[in-house]
């Protein structure tokens, strides 16, 4: 089963995805986790995709799309659990082709809600380990000692350069002039599932479940 994950940034699809791809045994494949990667080793696709993500901005098409490509196409699974990926119409139909190629299709495309208001401050509050990647929030899930990971506490926690209010500002527009079409377009074709998600991690979870097994 593939299933897509839905949302304005902010909204708990990283979180989401981690737990629900462990849960049902799908490969995780979150688009700004590997264009990250590609920008810390500085290769042809990060230096090509640096200014787009400072400035807020989506990748090309394209560039997204062969990254995604490469990724699907290099190991056998049982399904994808895409976050973050498509975030435009011409996504949407780049990975309606290449799940065909592979003889699959996507089995549901969840959409995560939450105020604008909240996105903004979840943004502005959430900080990263930079040895393992692991998402806190100094709000809501604040790490034991302050700034420092659980389970790597010599790293200090560090925040993303696009978390910054500018550029969030700027996201939350794309989000709305490019990725929120894409509500229409999965809901025509009867692959919506709308998801409130407001609450603690685990009270999302159920949501989703609920929606992927009714
Ligand atoms: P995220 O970690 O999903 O919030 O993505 C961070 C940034 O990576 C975005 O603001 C974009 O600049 C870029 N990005 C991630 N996924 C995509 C995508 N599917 N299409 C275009 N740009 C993307």
């Amino acid at each position: 089963m593939n299933i897509v994950f839905l949302g304005p940034p902010g909204v708990g699809k990283g979180t989401q995805a981690r737990v629900l791809a462990a849960r049902y045994n799908l490969k995780p494949v979150a688009t700004g986790d590997l264009i990250r990667a590609e920008v810390a080793a500085k290769s042809p696709l990060g230096i090509e995709a640096r200014k787009f993500i400072e400035g807020g901005n989506l990748v090309p098409d394209d560039l997204i799309i062969r990254m995604v490509e490469g990724v699907m196409t290099r190991e056998d699974h049982g399904g994808f659990l895409l976050d973050g990926f498509p975030r435009t119409i011409a996504q949407a139909e780049g990975l309606d082709q290449l799940l065909k190629g592979l003889g699959r299709k996507v089995r549901a495309v969840v959409s995560l809600g939450v105020s604008e208001e909240k996105v903004v401050n979840r943004l502005g509050s959430r900080r990263i380990c930079p040895v393992c990647g692991r998402v806190y929030n100094l709000l809501h899930q604040p790490p034991k000692v302050e700034g420092r990971c659980d389970d790597h506490p010599e790293a200090e926690l560090t925040q993303r350069s696009d978390d910054v209010p500018e550029t969030v500002r700027r996201r939350l527009d794309v989000y709305k002039a490019q990725t929120a079409p894409l509500i229409t377009y999965y809901r025509q074709r009867g692959l919506l599932r709308e998801v409130d998600g407001d609450g603690d991690v685990d009270e999302v979870t159920l949501r989703i479940e609920a929606v992927l097994n009714p």
